[in-house]
């Protein structure tokens, strides 16, 4: 499957990975997700946006168990498979985590450890990948976004936009089956935002599979196979971004679109 093909094809072809289902989410009184559903098929890169408070980011998190909804099924292909109505054992949190990777708005790397050390940490310590051969990968995708002569410096001493590539190769170090972005350039000056897109991009392009919280409509207009649009913890409307960026069902849509395009 290749993402030259238009994006109808490559749905059409590709089998769900991930399959969420009334996900429900209270924090206190306040309820934040109100029956949320989600697919994300394989190659596929989904765009979550809305305005802020609108409970994307904790959708994002309910995908690798950061975050436990109240209610609701989330289905993994090739497991695990978790209905949240009743109490989830760790072991199957732990299973969801293992298979997705998230690149969080702030890199949240170690800053005592080198950029080498904090991309193998996870593979090393999480997936007991032997250190030699975390060493040859790390190195590899390092390389792969263009940090390599980078591999022994301190965080402190990169750029927002080289330590936000560095927390994308920590995440695809983990080899996950998905890749989960949260806001990731919503914390770098206007001028580091491109470079960290255009990783994103390339990702996309190589058939990772991505579900992206992102304020960057130019971004999820350019590179989403489906666009979910938030607003008050439901899904007002989903859809191709050839279709929902220009002729957008809902009022609500329409708004919130109007602001910001
Ligand atoms: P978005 O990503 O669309 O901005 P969020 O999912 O981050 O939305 O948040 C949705 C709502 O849930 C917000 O009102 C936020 O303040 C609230 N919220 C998120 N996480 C917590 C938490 N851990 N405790 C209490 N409230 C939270």
């Amino acid at each position: 499957m290749s993402r030259t093909e238009p994006a109808a094809d490559r749905a059409q072809d590709a089998s769900p990975l991930l399959e969420a289902r009334g996900l429900r989410k209270s924090f206190g009184a306040h309820e934040v997700l109100r029956g949320v559903d989600l697919t994300v098929r394989r190659g596929e890169v989904v765009a979550l946006i809305g305005p802020s408070g609108s409970g994307k980011t904790t959708v994002l998190r309910s995908l690798n168990g950061l975050e436990t909804p109240d209610a609701g099924t989330l289905e993994l292909t090739g497991g695990p498979s978790l209905d949240f109505a009743e109490p989830v054992p760790k072991a199957r949190r732990f299973a969801l985590r293992d298979r997705s990777a998230m690149v969080f708005q702030h890199h949240n790397l170690f800053p005592h450890m080198t950029v080498l050390q904090n991309v193998i940490e996870g593979p090393t310590q999480v997936r007991r990948v032997p250190r030699a051969a975390a060493v040859v990968r790390a190195e590899a995708l390092l390389a792969r976004v263009g940090l390599a002569d980078k591999r022994d410096a301190y965080p402190h001493q990169l750029s927002g936009g080289q330590q936000q590539r560095v927390g994308i190769v920590r995440a695809l170090a983990l080899s996950p089956d998905l890749l989960l972005f949260d806001e990731p350039t919503s914390a770098l000056d206007p001028e580091l935002v491109g470079e960290v897109l255009t990783v994103m991009k390339e990702l996309a392009d190589e058939g990772w599979t991505m579900v992206v919280v992102t304020h960057e409509l130019a971004f999820a207009r350019a590179v989403a196979d489906e666009v979910l649009f938030l607003d008050g913890g439901v899904v007002v409307e989903r859809g191709t971004p050839a279709r929902l960026f220009t002729q957008p069902a809902e009022e609500r849509t329409r708004r919130f679109l109007h602001r910001l395009l």
